[in-house]
Order: structure tokens, then sequence, then C-alpha cells
């Protein structure tokens, strides 16, 4: 029997990019707030001190600030006719836990998605006509880009990103992405400063007619005070970025930009190593009550609050919206149901390069510092003669030359011995790598929902994951590794070697963190879990921030747009949820 707490305004439900913003937000507001995290409370300081921060062994290889499987898992299978397995360990993508989440020790890549990326069903029907997409689950998202415009902005400058802009106000600026949709005014930093390697990408793609830019990096090029008033310090390219936390307050997360004002406030409460069990709803089953939840020691509490927000990371949202019975969830076979619909995930491949004239010093490297083309990302370039739609950003970002991790040898080269080790010294400073990180489109069989057989630590089921890459991002990936084959050899390396998309997904090779969907934004309630303000059709007094809104993924990080989210759901809530409770979008 849970014992129950005084009430409060708002319970956020994780505490890492969103929830931070979504806490800070509404308490600027006066409202009480309390956030339950599931993992530990961290800090730079105590943290990710330089003192034993690039710890390559604990960080990168055990993953010592990750969700460990123990804590939550899910099922994995690539198709209905298959049996979903547990994933003992986590590989393809690494959950994060712990106040900041998955925010910790992310790359930093900063991107907005393109105009079309938004109204997607809309656009491909218009310029290629409805039979083009028959056999993907496309939606428009509710929202356009020129809505969250300000919200995308609000997120750069919260985060300090550094970068170009292409396109201010409509007019095409030299040296930033030509493709972007029109923004009212450029990055508060400029570009991180290059290194070699992609700078030289940058020279072969150009010297093929494409328009690379510097990646819009949440590495910092330069000292930065936020509009929360919080300092940063310059990034020093220290290499132990992806998968660490950053020890120089250089990278934006939830600790360098939010947190320091946020816990001063009096009405604000974390509430650490604290994981929710489900949300509760009244008898009538549309108006959430609170949550319950459990802390370290076992004991189960129920916090009531007036506002419920789900900001536990995507896949966490869609389960826990299952969990709670909050809207209905999705069949595949019927097509009814919203909750869990649309799971999309990233179409990535990559090419490695070797050369024999040329240095590189791999090592001087941070998360995002490196070159981007948007030339072959989504609708950007005419599909029309092609058999595919969606499209990929190629970046070259080389992000480490840490020493267990990086050792670029030749297809041949033994994996061990003598051989191994005389590849290994030869190659380390004369090889990098670029990739194509491919847009992931929703198809009915692709899916989230409650496993039947395997339950948690608390005796819930848990999610069951059914995916397989469609075979239109397979055609797309390898239509843009084409191209990038035909980059590499304009670098005229003395070897190169494509790593291509092909089925099937395979959960053990780390790909990519950039899980979406489960809990679509929509103007329909029969294709969305939530509405154009995030809010959820069934119980109005719940909102579901995270990629789990995307109704499918774009060519690009999801972070960005992730943050432009909580700003804009965090002024529906103030603008227009709190002046009139309920449902803010007729179904
Ligand atoms: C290695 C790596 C690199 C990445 N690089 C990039 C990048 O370069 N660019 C980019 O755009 N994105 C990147 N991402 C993705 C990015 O980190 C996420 O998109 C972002 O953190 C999502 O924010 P969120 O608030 O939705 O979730 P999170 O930041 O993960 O926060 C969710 C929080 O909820 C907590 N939680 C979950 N369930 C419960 C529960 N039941 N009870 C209580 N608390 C709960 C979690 O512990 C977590 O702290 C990367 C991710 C990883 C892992
Ligand atoms: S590369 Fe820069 S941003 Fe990343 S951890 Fe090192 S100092 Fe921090």
């Amino acid at each position: 029997m849970a014992r129950k707490l005084p009430a409060k305004d708002v319970v956020i439900v994780g505490l890492g990019w969103t929830g931070a913003i979504l806490a800070h937000e509404l308490t600027e507001q006066g409202l009480d707030v309390v956030a339950i995290e599931r993992g530990p409370w961290r800090d730079t300081a105590t943290d990710f001190n330089i003192g034993y921060t690039p710890d390559e062994l604990r960080y990168a290889v055990r993953r010592d600030l990750f969700l460990q499987p123990a804590q939550e898992t899910m099922t994995m299978r690539n198709t209905t006719a298959q049996t979903a397995l547990p994933m003992r360990d986590y590989g393809s993508f690494l959950p994060g836990t712990g106040v900041g989440g998955a925010g910790v020790h992310w790359n930093g890549h900063t991107w907005r998605f393109h105009p079309s990326d938004f109204t997607l069903k809309s656009h491909l029907t218009e310029r290629y006509g409805a039979a083009r997409i028959a056999d993907l689950q496309i939606e428009d998202w509710g929202v356009t880009y020129d809505e969250l415009e300000s919200a995308y902005d609000r997120f750069e400058y919260l985060c300090g990103i550094s970068g170009k802009a292409g396109n201010i106000n409509g007019s095409i600026q030299a040296g930033g992405n030509p493709f972007e949709g029109p923004r009212k005014r450029d990055y508060p930093l400029p570009p991180m400063q290059m290194t070699y390697a992609p700078t030289l990408f940058a020279e072969g793609a150009k010297s093929l007619g494409y328009h690379p830019f510097p990646t819009p990096s949440a590495n910092l090029s330069q000292g930065y005070v936020n509009p929360l008033g919080i300092a940063m310090g310059q990034c020093t390219m220290c290499g132990f970025c992806e998968r660490f936390g950053c020890a120089n307050y250089s990278k934006s997360s939830a600790q360098t930009t939010v947190l320091p004002v946020l816990m001063r406030k009096p009405n604000f409460e974390a509430r650490c190593n604290s994981e929710v069990l489900h949300v509760n709803l009244d008898a009538s089953g549309t108006m959430a009550k609170g949550v319950t939840y459990v802390d370290s020691s076992g004991v189960e509490w129920e916090q009531p609050a007036d506002l419920v927000l789900l900001c536990a990371y995507g896949l966490h949202n869609a389960r826990l919206m299952m969990l709670s019975k909050i809207g209905k969830i999705y069949d595949p076979q019927t097509g009814e149901g919203t909750v869990g619909r649309n799971y999309c995930y990233q179409t990535n491949a990559g090419v490695q390069m070797f050369f024999e004239d040329k240095t590189f010093n791999p090592f001087i490297a941070a998360g995002a510092l490196g070159q981007t083309m948007d030339d072959f990302n989504g609708d950007v370039f005419d599909h029309g003669a092609l058999n595919f739609v969606g499209g990929a950003g190629i970046n070259c970002i080389p992000t480490n030359g840490r020493p267990i991790g990086f050792r670029p040898t030749p297809p041949g080269t033994p994996r061990w011995g003598s051989a191994w080790k005389k590849a290994t010294k030869d190659n380390y400073q004369r090889a990098f790598g670029f990739s194509s990180q491919g847009s992931s489109y929703a198809m009915r069989g692709n899916y989230l929902d409650l496993d039947p057989t395997y339950k948690d630590r608390f005796g819930r089921p848990l999610m069951r994951m059914t995916f397989d890459f469609p075979d239109n991002d397979i055609r797309m990936s390898n239509w843009v590794s084409d191209r990038m084959e035909e980059i590499a050899k304009a670098l005229k390396p003395k070897q190169y070697v494509q790593a291509r998309r092909t089925k099937s997904w395979n959960s053990v090779p780390y790909q990519s963190t950039h899980n979406t969907g489960g809990a679509t934004m929509g103007a329909n309630p029969k294709t969305s879990a939530v509405n154009k303000y995030l809010q959820s059709w069934d119980v109005p007094n719940v909102f579901v921030i995270g990629a789990s809104a995307f109704q499918q993924n774009a060519g690009k990080n999801p972070t960005g747009t992730v943050g432009a989210l909580a700003y804009w759901a965090a002024d529906a809530i103030r603008d227009k949820y709190l002046r009139n409770p309920g449902a803010l979008v007729q179904a």
C-alpha cells in the first residue's frame, strides 16, 4: 500500500533534458513542482570530475552512466511472426539514467528538422502522389516548423549552440546550411574551430558541388552566459565526450544550463533514486490524480498532483502510458490504438578511409565537432525518379581517438597479435570516416506494446519492441551510400571501406539512441496519442514530452527538436492550460 504525500501542482517523471526545461518554465509561473527521477543525483564537480572523467573503460566500455537492463529492459523482435526476447544488455541504443538523463553523455549535435518533416504526409502526397508512400505510415505532426521556430531558438540560446546559420528570414547565408528552414537569428556562438579530417571532407564535398557546413554543436566554441545567467566554458576538444559527462562545463546539458538556477527555487524539489511505476487515474480513467513511485529502500509512495508531465525519454514515456492505461495500445493487425504506434529509429551507414600521405590527430575531438552536408537529406532533393522517400545528413564528425575503442585497421588485418599492433600503429593517425544519418519512416508493423511474457523487477510487463528497417529506408540508405562512395573517392584515400545498411535491425551493435514515436503528436486522435501541444487526447492533465511525439524520424539527431517541443509544451501549459484547464484541442 503506497504512502500518500501532500499534493503538488505538478509532478514531472524524469529529470533529464525535457524534465529540467519544463520544471524551470513552470516554477517560473509560481507552480509547486516535484520531479521524480529514477537514477541518482549527478553534478559536474562531483560526478564528472576531470580527475577521473576520461576513464574509457568505466564510461565508454562499461557504460557507467547509462541505464542498466537489471533496472529496466525491453524485449525485441523484428517482426510479429517472431517471439520477442529480452535484451540482456543494451547495445543498439543506450538510454540514460540519473539527473540530466541521456543529455549528460550525449554528443551535442543540435539540429532543427526541415519544415517539410513536420507536414511530411501532406508534403510528399502533394509532391509525389499518395501511392508513393502507400507502404509507409507517414503522418503530419499537427504542428509546423514556423510554429516551433521561436522554441528552437530558445533551446539553442539556452544551450549556447555553436554554429553558422544558413537561412535567416529566408536569406541564404554563406557558410551555413542552405537547406535549413528560415530562422530569425543566427546561433548564439560561432562554429567550433575545425580539425583536419572534417576540413578535408568539406573540401572533397565542395569539389563535387555539395554544401558542407559546420555541424551545430552543444560543445561550446567560446565561453557563454545563457539567458538564465549560467556561465559555461569553452570546449577543450578533449575527446571524452560521447558517453562521458563533461568536466569542463562546456557541453550543454541540464546540469550546465538549467539546474544551477532550478535547484535554488523554493518551489522545486527533485527526488532521485525513485522510479515512477505508473500514473494514477481517477475512476473515470480520464483524469490523472498523480503518480506512484518506489524509492531506493523499496517504499512505495503516492504523489498526488494536478498535472502530470511524462519526461522519461521517448521509450519510457510510451511504456508508462501503457502501464497507466492512458490511451489505447496500438494494434498493428487492426491499425487501431495509438500508444506504441509509429515507433521509428535511424537508418545509418558509414565509410572509413585510410591514407598514406596525411596525418590526423584523432584525439583532438569533441562529440559534435565536424562538418555536415544536407544535400541528400529529407526532401531537399527531388525524389521523382528515385524509388524511395527520405534522406540522410552526411556527417564527418570524428568524435575521438580513445585508446580502447579507436583502432582503425584495414580489412584483412588480424584481430590480435603483432600484425594487429603494427596495423594499429600505422593507421591510428592515417584514417577517418564519415557517416550518413538517415531518416526512419513509420510502417504499420513497427511498433511498441507490452510483452505478454516477460516482467520487470516490480512484476510489470516489459515493453516489447517490434522493429525492422523498412525497405524504403534501406533503398534510401544505399542510394546515399553511393553518394558517400563518390565523396570518398574524391578524397583519394589509399583504401576505403563502406558499412552499408542492411536488414535486419540487430539490437547488439551500437547504432543510435534516437528512438522516436510511440506517443506521437497530431491533429487526429485516431493516429496520434497526444495533440499538437503534447497533451494526451484521453487524459488532458497528462502531457507527454520527448521524441515519443515524433510521427517519424528525420535524418538528423532529435534533441534540438525535443528541446523545442519542451518549450512549446511549456508555453501551451502556461498560456492555455493553466488559464482554462481541460482539453486544448477538441477531439
Ligand atoms: C550516447 C548518446 C549520444 C547522443 N547524442 C546525441 C546528439 O548528439 N544529438 C542529439 O540530438 N541527441 C543525442 N542523443 C539523444 C539525447 O540524449 C536524447 O534525445 C535526450 O537526452 C532526450 O531527452 P529526454 O528528456 O527526452 O530524456 P532523458 O534526457 O534521457 O531524460 C529522461 C529521464 O527520465 C528518467 N526516467 C525514466 N523512466 C523513469 C521512471 N519510470 N521514473 C522516474 N524517472 C524515470 C531517466 O532516468 C532520465 O533521467 C544521444 C544519446 C546518447 C545515449
Ligand atoms: S569534448 Fe568538449 S564538450 Fe566534450 S567533454 Fe570534452 S571539453 Fe566537454
